[in-house]
């Protein structure tokens, strides 16, 4: 008995790793305009203070898609701890009439995005993130939130509302913290995106994920599937590799890849 509901898992699990893939827009990263730059295309960009000294997350959602303050606080918290941005990191809230509530592609997340934007990413000495909260779900509807390009991610809260299970364990709320890190975590360059670790912490059958639970950027994060992993703790946080990982691109003594703009 115990050991058909391990296989039963096992297969429920095979059949959602296509999905899993969804994550970094994948469908869409061949179609990416090329000045867009691939997630991880402004990691030195956060990282470096040369040029860029404060940055920006605007935070765009459809009325009643709000993100929930602890989880822009966290974001702002993890940025914090990893970007060089002498002039400070500032969140900035704008109501926005996304005109889609239903299916969104990658395309249409960097098109709406694009129309969307107060500044571009790259404005004087700030650099700006953007993060959608639109109404409706990703094409794959197994998809809680994605990273586009290099400086915009959609979190889709529908989704994340119904990866809630009944017990709330985890609970919608912490869900949401977690996904907003994994995806800023890929504008940052993790897991692998922009370089090769010295680490292995990328995991094999989930290419840009981390294969530690511990880790923010493990795999299974981004999955409506995620309450089977968890019971009620998700990790939150940039784990010793991911940090590394990070400290090495700053340094430069990790080579990096597809950047916008280098010191
Ligand atoms: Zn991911």
């Amino acid at each position: 008995m115990e050991r058909l509901r391990r296989i039963g898992i096992g297969l429920l699990v095979l059949l959602l790793l296509p999905a899993l893939s969804g994550c970094l827009g994948s469908d869409g990263i061949l179609g990416i305009p090329e000045s867009n730059g691939v997630p991880g295309g402004l990691t030195l960009a956060c990282l470096d203070s040369s040029k860029y000294t404060s940055m920006t997350v605007e935070i765009d959602y459809e009325a009643g898609y709000l993100p929930e303050s602890t989880s822009t606080d966290m974001l702002k918290q993890r940025l914090e701890s990893v970007c060089d941005k002498p002039d400070g990191i500032n969140i900035q809230f704008t109501e926005t009439d996304f005109s889609n509530d239903e299916t969104w592609s990658a395309n249409d997340v960097r098109d709406l995005g694009d129309e969307a934007k107060a500044v571009s990413p790259q404005s004087g000495s700030t650099l700006t993130w953007q993060i959608l909260f639109p109404a409706g779900t990703y094409d794959d509807t197994s998809v809680l939130g994605v990273a586009v390009d290099a400086s915009t991610v959609a979190i889709f809260k529908d989704s994340i509302d119904d990866a809630e299970n009944i017990f709330r364990r985890p609970s919608a709320e912490k869900i949401e913290n977690s996904v907003l890190v994994h995806e800023v975590g890929h504008l940052l360059g993790l897991v692998n995106l922009v370089y090769t670790s010295p680490a292995e912490h990328e995991d094999s059958s989930h290419p840009g994920h981390s294969n530690n639970e511990d880790s923010v950027m493990y795999w299974a994060i981004e999955s409506s599937s995620i309450a089977n992993f968890f019971d009620n703790d998700l990790p939150t946080e940039f784990d010793s590799d991911d940090l590394n990982d990070l400290s090495g691109l700053a340094d430069g003594s990790i080579k990096c890849t597809d950047q916008l703009w280098r010191p």
